[in-house]
């Protein structure tokens, strides 16, 4: 199989158009290249997680005409798989335990000497507080974990990049080259408080494990792509085609929300819209 793809949901809210985009564009690139398409359940954040909101996914995805390989890959079911690849990181010398909550970044990236707060693809970007001058040693403790980003870069043969078959927020497509990302992504969370691990780690590990050819999703997660890229140089695994597309939006310019109840996919569905509707909404 040359092109297998997958949309990852979190079941953390209703489907809405945006949703509907993501999947519908990855679902008919599917059919168009003969290849395959699965579904994913991005429910490690158990906190916000709820088993109403997966039974409206599959039903909000079957209605609009979707299909695929059943049962769906589960992120909560796969928490060893992603303990594995932590330790993989930990052995390298590339991580380590950091405890810092969100107002302890902010507090620390605000002091006067370091300059304004930044903001990166994994939200404020890490000020160093608890990076080791050396990488810890013994057994990988079971806490919060960074990457130290600087580390892990000059251990890389090659400089990082992907292929983009769609585009970037500023227009980037081709072969994509990241810059600098120790001022602009900083040390990641790898590991989170209460939930094993994070969204980085798993994406990487699930698209690998599932042959992913082509990474279809919207282009909020652009800028993420550089990290996952490096962490699948460091884990050993391949790396997919990316494909971001555009995000839809809504009449202030705002990008959807799982708040935007007024545009559910569910709330269509009772107003009696049809999926051919949902689909010409999206230009599709
Ligand atoms: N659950 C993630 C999201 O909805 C998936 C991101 C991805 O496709 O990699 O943003």
């Amino acid at each position: 199989m040359t092109f297998i793809t997958r949309f990852a949901p979190s079941p953390t809210g209703p489907l809405h158009l945006g949703h509907a985009f993501s999947a519908l564009t990855a679902y008919d690139m599917a059919q168009t290249a003969g290849g395959l398409f699965h579904l994913r359940i991005d429910d490690l954040d158990q906190s916000r997680s709820r088993p109403e909101w997966e039974a409206q996914i599959y039903d909000d995805l079957h209605w609009l005409g979707l299909d695929w390989p059943t049962p769906a890959l589960r992120q909560s079911d796969r928490l060893p798989r992603y303990r594995d690849a932590l330790n993989s990181l930990w052995d390298q010398g590339l991580l380590y335990p950091c405890s810092c909550s969100r107002a302890d970044i902010r507090a620390a990236a605000s002091a006067p000497q370091e300059g304004a707060p930044l903001h990166g693809p994994d939200g404020l970007i890490y000020p160093g507080t608890c990076r080791p001058q050396s990488p810890p040693t013994g057994p990988m403790p079971d806490s919060p974990l960074r990457l130290d980003t600087a580390r892990a870069l000059a251990r890389l043969q090659a400089p990082l990049s992907f292929t983009e078959t769609g585009q970037g927020p500023d227009g980037e497509t081709g072969t994509i080259t990241p810059q600098d990302m120790v001022q602009t992504v900083g040390d990641v969370a790898l590991a989170r408080p209460g939930m094993g691990a994070s969204y980085h780690l798993s994406v990487v590990c699930d698209d690998a494990d599932q042959v992913i050819t082509h990474v279809i999703r919207g282009q909020d997660l652009f800028t993420a792509t550089q990290i996952h890229v490096l962490l699948q140089r460091l884990l050993g695994l391949p790396t997919p085609i990316y494909h971001h597309h555009r995000l839809i939006r809504d009449h202030e310019g705002r990008r959807l929300a799982k708040r935007d109840d007024a545009r559910a996919i569910a709330t269509y569905r009772t107003m009696g819209k049809t999926p051919d509707d949902i689909r010409q909404m999206l230009g599709l």
